[in-house]
């Protein structure tokens, strides 16, 4: 599925939510959806960054997309249940969420790894998705045919040296990904649930973790975007508890 070829209209009248919506791999998710039909909500806390996304969904004539600012380390679960209540309202439904935004940490080893950047990065790569998809459960139950996508790592399959926090933070993501995959396979099969790792790709994380790499060696976000079409679009119906690679 690497491969996969999208129909133009792939996510016609869906709505999907993507967090880290303003800069790399889910910037460009959010684009790709939006110009496959779907209403994207875009999630993210820059909001100058969200808003450069929205006009350029709107100048293209895409389905107008929606801004919820939301810094995911500091969320209150409150926030996330009047957020969730809002979306509610104005859209009736979720049918998708793409839990893509993430935080790097250090890279160091754990015993001189800071003890605050190791909370900080479970919050925003763990404690958030979790928040967040339990405020949607309710409202992606509504969808016929609803998809929740946790953006993993390889770090999160098989630990490698000094990628701490991050490391443990995206077996946590793959924990919670097949446990509410479980869960949510109910006789409707309505909800799939499945991880999926980008590989190597040109964004500003990427340089951050790899400062000596030449960026033009990597994938773009826009090479990889094949699997990120086919897990939201009715094509995956049915594909869930998995572990993809989108390369
Ligand atoms: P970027 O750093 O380019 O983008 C990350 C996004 O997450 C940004 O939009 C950022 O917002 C947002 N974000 C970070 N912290 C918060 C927060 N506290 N609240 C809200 N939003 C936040 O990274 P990538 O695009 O490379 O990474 C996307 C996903 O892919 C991550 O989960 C990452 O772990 C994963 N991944 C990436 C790989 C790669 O090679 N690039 C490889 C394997 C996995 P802002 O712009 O405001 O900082």
């Amino acid at each position: 599925m690497q491969d996969y070829k999208a129909p133009a209209d792939l996510l016609k009248d869906r709505i999907i939510l993507v967090t880290g919506a303003g800069d790399g791999i889910g910037r460009c998710a959010a684009k790709t959806y939006a110009a496959h039909g779907a209403t994207v909500i875009l999630l993210g806390r820059t909001i100058s960054k969200l808003e450069s996304v929205y006009d350029e969904i709107e100048a293209a004539g895409h389905p107008q997309p929606a801004i919820v600012p939301m810094n995911l380390e500091g969320a209150a679960v409150k926030d996330y249940e009047e957020m969730a209540m809002t979306i509610e309202e104005s859209f009736g439904q979720v049918d998708g969420i793409l839990h893509n935004a993430g935080l790097l940490g250090q890279r160091t080893p754990i015993e001189l790894y800071d003890p605050e950047i190791w909370e900080q990065v479970m919050r925003v790569n763990v404690t958030a998705p979790f928040l967040l998809s339990r405020a949607l459960i309710p409202a992606m139950r509504k969808s016929d045919d609803a998809s929740i996508v946790f953006v993993s790592s390889s770090v999160g399959r098989k630990a490698r040296a000094y990628w701490g926090a991050y490391s443990v933070s995206k077996f946590a993501l793959e924990g919670l990904s097949q446990l509410l995959a479980d869960e949510l396979d109910d006789e409707r099969h309505n909800v799939r649930v499945n991880s999926l790792n980008p590989g190597a790709t040109r964004t500003n994380m990427r340089a951050h973790a790899y400062p000596a790499e030449n960026p033009d060696s990597n994938p773009t976000p826009e090479d990889i975007m094949p699997m990120f079409l086919y897990l939201m679009g009715p094509d995956s119906h049915g594909v869930t508890g998995q572990q993809l690679d989108a390369r």
